[in-house]
């Protein structure tokens, strides 16, 4: 492996509060390390360039059963978007929903080095590390959806929070996942029967809990567990008008929970559960509620799920709200249940700028971003590709950066949208500094991935490098050329090697999967003879067939923690 020393970058390092100054790094063995030298070591000069640590995204549907049955709904997405093989790249197709190698290559031209899939049905763990295997270049974990599991709901609704750590560890093991995910809690089960959650105090059919103790239940299971990453939230009514109200209360309801300032609660594609107004018509904008509770309180982060105007495929675990798109869009629909753990739905959509509700949802996924005051706790993403494929960042990142570039795209939305977004009365322009949080060193963080999102020495040489010269480039005028440069990396390093230059991929490499191994005490087995019953009465497949065995994974990159069980 070549030693590399990327020189004279203006470098943005958040986690070392490192600021644009112009700064040499040295890489060694795959790692940042002090200096390096002698004739072995290759200079990349990058003077006159942004340096920054890989790109992280904590939240992309990429892979696994449900992905990968979008691709076979969809041919029209493929045709319109071909990825050529060359000498070093497999073909692929794909706008909103690529093939495996297609979506590797693709995030790492953008910089990116890092990415989690955050559904992962458990019975389909194996499928989704098939597919994460065959996605080159990154480093990726994914979250298994444990809200509506059974086992949970059973353990929780009788309190037995400890019993329900044992089971919530073993799939983590057994599934080879990193977070506890939790989707539209309770409601997913009441699908089963055609119902919903309308509220968190709802009670899930034959099971006698609420979500509110669902999402308690599981938030003090993480805590027992010590999991790297907070529970993972997409909360019950996304997608409707005046969910807000539900939002705030998720939040609220794991406050007294809280220790010190350690986030506790991550609720996902925040811009679709900030809807204020009683039906559509009446719909509009709760970003301004959420984003106050959000600057108030430190034990919650969000991510955006910015909408993009464009073509798309929505694709989620909450079966009903997929229920009610199919029914607003009259496309094409997939349902699906995955036994008794969780379900699926899968709707083609595209959002037009001319919608009073799509061009209000682009407003509210600003909205947040701009009003929450403290970018490490709102992180950059599509949840794609539900708002929008995550080809968009770069798009994205413009119109944080530039008040201007927002007021080009406000032109041109539906006039009853335009007049009621909150976009021109804010004037805030994100900085490189910020963009680094909120694309790499928040996320990384919130995932405790602490040899990931920065450039400090011993952790893994992920570094992109752009074609830009802050000193130069205003990125509140200039934001096409923002775009532009962070659309094609001019290097993109991963684990020490440049993968991508000038926006071509110039070598593929192997990328890591990481998941957490939990260690807990032996008195845990006890609950083993119960588990296997379980599936003895209720699974297609077997106890000892349900693991994940650790060699089918391409590269695997466990997270050790200690329980508190
Ligand atoms: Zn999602």
């Amino acid at each position: 492996m070549e030693e590399l020393l990327i020189k004279n970058g203006f470098v943005y390092d958040p986690i070392n509060g490192i600021n644009g100054e112009i700064m040499d790094i040295a890489v060694k063995n795959g790692k940042i390390v002090e200096k390096v030298e002698g004739k072995n070591v290759r200079t990349i000069d990058a003077s006159k360039m942004i340096v920054m640590p890989g790109g992280v995204d904590i939240h992309t549907h990429i892979a696994g059963a449900k992905v990968n049955a979008g691709r076979m709904l969809r041919p029209e997405d493929h045709f319109k978007d071909v990825e050529v093989k060359t000498e070093r790249t497999r073909s692929g197709v794909g706008h909103s929903i690529p093939s495996t190698f297609t979506t590797g290559y693709r995030y790492a031209r953008m910089g990116y080095t890092t990415v989690f899939d955050p559904a992962m049905a458990p019975l389909k763990a194996r499928h989704t590390h098939e597919e994460l295997n065959d996605t080159p270049i990154l480093d990726k974990g994914a979250y298994p959806l444990l809200g509506d599991w059974w086992f949970v709901l059973e353990c929780l609704a009788e309190k037995k929070i400890e019993e329900c750590a044992a089971y919530v560890a073993w799939t983590i093991k057994a599934t080879r996942g990193y977070a506890v995910k939790l989707v539209n809690p309770g409601g997913l089960e009441a699908w089963g029967f055609g119902g919903n959650m309308r509220n968190i105090d709802d009670i899930v059919p034959n099971f006698n809990i609420s979500p509110r103790e669902i999402i308690q239940g599981l938030c003090e299971v993480n805590e027992l567990l010590n999991m790297p990453h907070t529970i993972h939230v997409h909360t019950n009514n996304l997608g409707k008008p005046g969910n807000y109200v539900t939002t705030l209360e998720t939040m609220k309801c794991v406050e007294n929970l809280a220790r010190e300032d350690k986030p506790l609660i991550h609720i996902t594609h925040c811009q679709f559960s900030a809807f204020k107004g009683r039906d559509w018509r009446t719909f509009e904008s709760g970003a301004e509620e959420i984003a106050k509770y959000v600057n108030n309180h430190n034990h919650v982060t969000v991510d955006m799920g910015q909408v993009v105007f464009t073509d798309t495929t929505t694709m989620t675990a909450d079966g009903p709200f997929q229920f009610i798109l199919y029914q607003i869009s009259g496309n094409k629909w997939v349902n699906s249940d995955v036994e008794t753990e969780t379900g699926t739905g899968i709707v083609p959509f595209r959002y037009k700028r001319k919608s009073y509700v799509h061009a209000t949802q682009w407003s509210i996924g600003l909205e947040l971003a701009l009003l929450i005051k403290d970018p490490r706790k709102i992180f950059l993403t599509t949840d794609h590709p539900n708002a929008g494929p995550f080809t968009y960042y770069p798009k994205i990142i413009s119109w944080l950066m530039s008040r201007g570039a927002r007021e080009r795209i406000l032109k041109k939305i539906n006039r009853r949208a335009r007049q009621k977004s909150l976009l021109p009365t804010i004037d805030r322009e994100y900085t490189f500094y910020d963009i680094a949080v909120v694309t790499r060193a928040g996320q990384a963080k919130a995932l405790s991935l602490g040899r990931k999102g920065h450039l400090g020495v011993g952790t893994d040489a992920d570094i992109a490098i752009y074609n830009l010269d802050p000193t130069d480039v205003d990125p509140s005028k200039d934001y096409r050329l923002v775009r532009k440069a962070l659309e094609r990396a001019a290097y993109t390093v991963k684990g020490g090697e440049i993968v991508v230059r000038d926006g071509e991929i110039v070598k593929s490499v192997e990328g890591k999967t990481f998941w957490v191994d939990v260690e807990t005490s032996p008195s845990v087995n006890e609950f083993a003879p119960k588990l296997k019953q379980v599936f003895e009465d209720y699974y297609t497949v077997q106890y000892e067939n349900y693991i994940v065995p650790e060699h089918h994974l391409a590269v695997s990159s466990p997270v050790h923690v200690k329980a508190e069980i």
